[in-house]
């Protein structure tokens, strides 16, 4: 089985610099690779605000884990200087099919034989992505929750190509940096947490749109039920309503873009995004 001790992540956006600190938290040899310096200088943001975070928040957190983590956490706009030691790359660019298949191809050139890939995406299938890849026997999709610290999933899914030994050793370095590794067996849109989640927040959406309940009502239904400490709409408010409107927007489904009016008229338009701006279907 590969042994991943260090690990490079493209992008240091929301989840990027996430994964990044999360690795480097728990001891790994961490480069973080973005466009340009102006990405760069938001990353040391994000990464001093994850501090903050992991000291506080991260139970189990050793004294002094939290500071020294930044030492193991390099930064660079360099793709082949980023890519040049690395046993894993996680890939967590924008969600655009073409963007990922261009970086995949540099990669194929710049990345030494050793080097696994991994994709991020939440959307696209890592079937999508592999031929570019180049190593398709060394590629597969390792997705994280936001909020890593506290949703601490990593789903790890391979395709038909994806060499078994590869995909325990993702399997492992996700166990090492400190997350429950969720083993998917076979290639599904959505993983399991979304495969689940989507049609619970879709049938919410669906009884208030019809007038059957309100949201506190269903979330409290839910609650109670079932014992979960959040009902769908209080889901909802985390996620972030700008999120839910793009994605229901999209959907061909009528009920979704009624859905996606509805969220725009009672709430986009008034500036309620949910928890990060004070309000949602609930207020923070
Ligand atoms: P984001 O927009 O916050 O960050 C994207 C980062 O990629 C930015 O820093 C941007 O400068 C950088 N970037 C753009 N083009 C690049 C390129 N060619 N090379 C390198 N970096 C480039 O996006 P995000 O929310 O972090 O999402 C990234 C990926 O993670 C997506 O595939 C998404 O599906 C997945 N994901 C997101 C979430 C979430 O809750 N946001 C959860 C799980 C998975």
């Amino acid at each position: 089985m590969p042994d991943i001790k260090t690990l490079t992540v493209l992008g240091t956006g929301v989840l990027g610099s996430q994964i990044a600190y999360q690795a480097a938290f728990h001891g790994f040899a961490v480069t973080a690779y973005d466009l340009d310096d102006q990405a760069i200088e938001k990353a040391r943001a994000r990464f001093a605000q994850l501090a903050g975070i992991y000291r506080t928040q991260v139970a189990g957190a050793k004294d002094g884990q939290a500071e020294a983590a930044p030492a193991n956490l390099r930064l660079t706009t360099d793709l082949g200087t980023a890519v040049a030691d690395a046993d894993l790359v996680i890939e967590a660019v924008p969600e655009l099919l073409e963007l990922k298949r261009d970086i995949y191809r540099k990669l194929a050139e710049l990345a030494p034989a050793k080097t696994i890939f991994a994709t991020n995406s939440s959307t696209l299938l890592p079937s999508d992505l592999k031929d570019a890849t180049g190593r398709p026997d060394r590629f597969l999709a390792i997705h994280y929750a936001n909020n890593i610290w506290a949703q601490n999933i990593a789903e790890v899914m391979g395709t038909t190509d994806t060499d078994p030994a590869v995909f325990d050793a993702v399997v492992e370095f996700a166990r090492n940096s400190g997350l429950e590794p969720i083993e998917i067996r076979k290639e599904k849109a959505g993983y399991v947490l979304n495969s689940l989640l989507v049609p619970l927040l879709n049938a919410a959406a669906g009884l208030l749109l019809q007038g059957i309940a309100s949201p506190e009502t269903i979330d409290k239904t839910w609650r109670i039920a079932t014992g979960a400490p959040t009902g769908p709409f209080q889901i909802y408010d985390v996620v972030g309503l700008g999120t839910a409107y793009n994605i229901a927007a999209s959907s061909a489904d009528s009920g979704s873009k009624a859905f996606a009016q509805y969220l725009k008229e009672n709430y986009i338009d008034h500036g309620k995004l949910g928890v990060s701006t004070g309000e949602g279907f609930y207020t923070y």
